[in-house]
């Protein structure tokens, strides 16, 4: 591979430092080293000049659905066929990357095999992608999220059903043989769900403790989607490691998650609430719709939670739930805008979060989520400073670069010059 020089830009290096003016180099797959501006070309290496510009390490979403085909009704999903299904995730890899996305935690694979054959054939270099945690489908119980059968008809839709802690053991075994990093159940209901609600928990206990135990044996990940405080508890006391959504969280949750801040992750996707409230009319969902089935609540639940996650030094990551046609792929960085105006952060805790918090949830901690020599060499060239407006990652004009494991996959700077 050969080497790269970025000249002449600002680097902000996910350290939590200041941005400074620096040359970046990158050899072969990683960061060869961050040195003071130096004007002198040096003939050996492809140079390119980035004065206006700032190197932020690659982003991450802790919260993907790659395989989700932008459908109102997620039993329209269950309806395409695998190997259409699996053509779309390929274009919806290099959309997320493009965008500056170099990780993705999946929030959970449509289908069981979805996932992983994206993340192997990324990781083969055949197709362009971001560096996945691949998830199996979520596994939730008969009448909860992601059950679309009625009693007259069979329906699909991007969850497996288990029931039982005999059928949850096979399952999660069945999806660790197919490859999956990480099992991701659905624990409590959902605003969709007419009898399994947000603030119900709705997967028993047995079947949880089965699930991570199943999950940890085989040394693999176990995510959850965990609305009611229950639910929460639940997933705390058997060991999840990464909780998702966690709105209706009381006061005792909140402790529990700073008890446990040193291993867990916890994602709002809040992306999706956003959303759902104010940019899903062309759908049918009007704001006075999305007040009517609670989402209006569970989001202002959400950002006294968030506000109070963040105080307390719990390591929280953005990715809200892109892959619906009211949150569209690509469109990922805009949750970090959330986390400014809602959460009370910073745009440089924002942009932390979506970085070397987004690395440790990868697993990658040391080893991607900073431009340091040394580190794979995932980074973001960004027009203007993102770490002062994070806002400026919602535009592609400004995802001026995109350099996955020393790859360039995007680059505007040599079509421009
Ligand atoms: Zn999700």
């Amino acid at each position: 591979m050969e080497s790269v020089l970025l000249r002449g830009g600002k680097v902000w290096d996910g350290t939590g430092k200041p941005a400074f003016a620096a040359d970046v180099v990158i050899t072969g797959n990683r960061f060869g080293g961050v040195k003071p501006p130096d004007p002198r070309s040096p003939a050996t290496m492809r140079s390119i000049d980035i004065p206006g510009h700032t190197v932020i390490p690659g982003l991450v979403d802790g919260h993907a659905h790659l395989p989700f085909v932008h459908k109102a009704d997620i039993a329209d999903t269950g309806e395409v066929p695998p190997e259409e299904h699996t053509l779309q995730t390929v274009q919806h890899a290099r959309t997320v990357l493009q965008a500056g996305f170099t990780s993705c935690v999946s929030g959970g694979s449509a289908k069981p095999r979805i996932d992983v054959v994206i993340r192997n054939d990324i990781n083969a270099g055949h197709i362009p992608g971001p560096r996945l945690l691949a998830a199996g489908p979520e596994l939730t119980s008969t009448g909860n999220l992601g059950d679309e059968r009625r009693m007259h008809i069979y329906r699909e839709s991007i969850a497996m059903i288990v029931d039982g802690t005999e059928e949850m053991a096979r399952t999660c075994r069945f999806l660790v043989r197919e490859g999956v990093d990480t099992i991701k159940l659905n624990i409590s209901g959902n605003q969709t769900i007419p009898n399994s609600r947000s603030d119900q928990n709705v997967m028993n206990e047995d079947e949880i403790r089965i699930a991570a135990q199943t999950a940890h044996a085989h040394g693999r990940r176990i995510a959850a989607h965990v609305r009611a405080a229950a639910s929460i508890k639940l997933a705390l006391r058997h060991g999840v490691d990464i909780l998702y959504h966690c709105e209706y969280a009381d006061e005792e949750c909140l402790d529990l998650l700073e008890a446990s801040r040193d291993r867990i992750f916890v994602a709002p996707a809040i992306g999706l609430l956003h959303n759902l409230m104010y940019e899903a009319e062309p759908w049918g969902i009007s704001y006075q719709k999305a007040e009517a089935s609670g989402v209006v609540h569970q989001f202002e639940c959400a950002q006294k939670v968030f506000a109070e996650l963040r105080k307390r030094g719990i390591r929280v990551l953005v990715g809200g739930d892109y892959g619906f046609p009211w949150t569209p792929h690509g469109t990922n960085a805009r949750d970090l805008g959330h986390f400014v105006r809602f959460f009370g952060y910073s745009n440089a805790e924002a942009l932390t979060a979506a970085t070397r918090t987004g690395a440790a949830a990868m697993m990658l901690e040391g080893r991607t989520g900073e431009v340091a020599e040394g580190y794979l060499a995932d980074l973001v060239v960004v027009a203007g400073e993102p770490q002062n407006d994070v806002r400026l990652l919602e535009s592609p004009a400004n995802i001026r670069l995109v350099m996955k494991d020393g790859r360039i996959h995007k680059n505007l700077f040599e079509t421009l010059h």
